[in-house]
């Protein structure tokens, strides 16, 4: 570790006060609540924060463990929770989306308007044939008509399964099938980045593939007013089949297990998996998390930037804003368009208090800021900001220092916030009035989540060891099982190692000696074993991107004769591509940089260098292609949800 990591970030006082946890004592507080009546303390946060159509009278139901139920026996509807039921309290003029378009132009929502837009689309499904339980697949961009077709799709107790928008026709296919899905709505096209791009067409050519034989109505919405090919008999203008649907629709009632939604994982790891979530356990965390990690108040305006394709879209911009009754900026763009300015703009034109990013999109803007004064976010007036969070991939510490000191002016508490899709919910987080913070580090559980660092054989390691991350309880947001697939559900996330007892993550973590501050290490599989040394990639990495001319670095392993693993780096310099002898000049700086941060045992033996690296849609590093790359194998793997594949050939030995 730098000495910058170790430096503590404290809450600003006026915060600490007036945060929903404030102080380490309520944090502490509300961990030993959970730890000495578990069931309890998730059930009185379900009776507060939810509102129930039937109560429940069961909490946690382990008899078929680990296919988990929680509050079983209770009925509510999702949507009612997260629009009627803000009318109902008076919140109907309040403003709950703030749309800004591609091109700029924004559009504004009340909440008394979204739900009246919910239940024309709700009754416009079920005339549609669309019924309880069905599944509805939702390829669109980000629109307010996304969230209107999740929340409708909750609204009559419908399984949405949203595809993210960049996805291509084999995608798609893939997941209406796997879903079985009986509608589809989509749109003419998209824009981004001040292009018009097709996405009916894209549908078409999956809906032609072969296997999407259950999908009855496919509606459209028009967005970009391309030309596009309508089925008769199938395809509908959405506006169309609104025009004569009421706007009032009674909810659904459902079981607090009914399944709300299918979601595959990001595919950084391997094949894409369909986690299935809940409505009650979901919803309640949602609600807890936007609470406690983003202490969202009245007045705040909270924009996550995530796409509603990845699960970060779905928890806090389709549904956990809404059911806190908050006002949220959605963003159909992209952060370089017109310019690299764009996200501070925003910040700057909507006051936006809370700021919720990944890390790919702080390194991509340093980068840009670097490069060009006039997009540096000192131009713009930011102080309207109070929070900022972070999620998706370790964020280093450098990456972490401009964020706070630039975009946060060094007053705003970082959430580095971990999850997973299958998580539902923040699972490790600081929480802004309460946990002085350690850049690159995510710090501590969500009060009432129960994780643990441990070795091979599920026994808790010390302290400053690192080790693979487990949650050793089920909680109400969690994963209930693959879609369709229940082994797979076992055997990927309560695998036999752990005789089925542990929720297993994927990552490896290690926990600071003094703190108990968990650091994230990468994936399990990311752990590299050079001469017997264990390291994780993540920390040379982070040595890597604390280097002046690093943008971004990937590391991995490849097996070596005499090192028993050598180390590969794949960096992205802040300048243009280096080539011949000027690379071979920074890969002899590179080196020595590495060896001075970490020690000559952490020495890349191959650097290679690319204009960008490998990643999925969701701007995550795909290291299990780098990994094949650093082989010098040919890429045999399941690139579908691969971004930018031409970047493969500038990577190769
Ligand atoms: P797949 O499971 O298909 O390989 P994925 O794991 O990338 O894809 P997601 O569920 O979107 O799909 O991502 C969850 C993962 O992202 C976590 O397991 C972790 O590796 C990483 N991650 C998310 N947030 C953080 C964070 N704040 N710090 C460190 N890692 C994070
Ligand atoms: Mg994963």
């Amino acid at each position: 570790m730098s000495d910058n990591a170790q430096k503590l970030y404290y809450p600003p006082e006026s915060l600490a006060k007036s945060a929903a946890v404030s102080g380490m004592e309520a944090y502490q507080a509300l961990v030993k609540q959970a730890e000495t009546d578990y069931q309890g303390y998730w059930a009185n946060h379900a009776r507060n924060l939810l509102d129930w159509k039937k109560p429940f009278t069961k909490v946690l139901d382990e008899s078929n463990a680990p296919f988990f139920k929680w509050f079983d026996d209770g009925e509510l509807n999702v949507s009612y929770n997260c629009l009627d039921r803000q009318v109902n309290n008076g919140l109907g003029d309040k403003v709950a989306i703030i749309f800004e378009a591609d091109d700029g132009q924004v559009t504004k929502v009340t909440y008394k308007d979204l739900l009246g837009r919910v239940c024309k689309m709700a009754n416009a499904l079920k005339s549609s044939g669309v019924n309880k339980g069905d599944r509805v697949v939702i390829y669109l961009p980000m629109s307010i008509e996304g969230i209107v077709a999740m929340q409708a799709c909750a609204r009559i107790g419908a399984t949405h399964s949203v595809v993210f928008g960049g996805f291509s026709a084999q995608s798609l296919r893939d997941r209406i099938e796997g879903a079985s899905a009986v509608a589809l709505i989509t749109s003419d096209g998209q824009f981004r980045g001040g292009k018009a791009l097709p996405l009916k067409p894209i549908a078409d050519e999956a809906l032609g593939m072969g296997g999407c034989e259950s999908i009855k109505k496919v509606l459209v919405v028009k967005r970009t007013g391309a030309e596009v090919n309508m089925a008769a008999g199938r395809d509908v203008w959405l506006s169309d089949a609104l025009a004569t649907q009421a706007d009032t629709c009674e909810p659904e009632w459902v079981g607090a297990e009914h399944p709300l939604f299918l979601l595959y994982t990001s595919g950084s790891t391997g094949k894409p998996k369909g986690v299935q979530h809940s409505s009650g356990g979901y919803l309640l965390q949602a609600i807890l998390s936007m609470q406690y990690t983003f202490d969202i108040k009245p007045d705040d305006v909270f924009w996550c930037t995530a796409d509603i394709g990845w699960v970060t879209g779905h928890t806090y911009i389709a549904y956990g804003p809404l059911a806190c009754g908050a006002t949220q900026v959605v963003f159909e763009g992209v952060p370089t368009y017109p310019d690299a300015g764009r996200f501070w703009k925003m910040i700057q034109n909507h006051k936006v208090s809370v700021f919720y990013t990944a890390p790919t999109a702080i390194r991509s803007l340093i980068k840009a800021a670097d490069a060009n004064e006039s997009v540096h976010p000192k131009q713009y007036d930011l102080t309207s900001l109070r929070i900022l969070g972070s999620v998706g991939e370790p964020i280093n510490p450098a990456a972490w220092e401009w964020y706070h000191e630039n975009i946060g002016g060094g007053r705003c508490p970082i959430v580095d916030t971990f999850w997973q899709t299958e998580t539902g919910a923040h699972m490790i987080t600081p929480l802004p009035g309460a946990t002085p913070l350690v850049p690159g580090s995510c710090t501590l559980p969500f009060p009432g989540i129960q994780a643990a660092v441990v070795d091979e054989t599920g026994l808790e390691v010390p302290w400053g060891q690192g080790g693979i991350l487990v949650v050793k309880r089920p909680w109400p947001s969690m994963i209930r099982t693959v879609w369709g697939d229940p082994e797979r559900f076992k055997s990927s996330y309560y695998p036999a190692d752990f005789q089925g007892k542990y929720y297993l993550a994927g990552d490896g973590a290690i926990r600071d000696a003094d703190t108990g501050y968990f650091t994230i290490t990468g994936r399990i599989d990311d752990v590299l074993n050079v001469s017997g040394h264990r390291m994780g990639t993540m920390e040379i990495e982070s040595a890597l991107v604390a280097h002046e001319r690093v943008a971004e670095a990937a590391v991995v392993g490849r097996p070596d004769d005499t090192t028993g693993e050598a180390i590969v780096a794949f960096v992205v310099l802040k300048g243009p591509r280096p080539s011949g002898a000027e690379a071979q000049a920074v890969i002899k700086e590179l080196s020595n940089w590495v060896a001075k941060e970490i020690g000559p045992i952490a020495k890349p033996k191959d650097i290679r260098f690319g204009e960008n690296l490998p990643k999925t849609r969701s701007g995550k590093i795909m290291r299990r292609l780098l990994r094949q790359l650093a082989k010098g194998e040919e890429i045999t793997q399941d690139t579908s949800t691969l971004e930018n594949p031409a970047i493969l050939d500038q990577l190769k030995g």
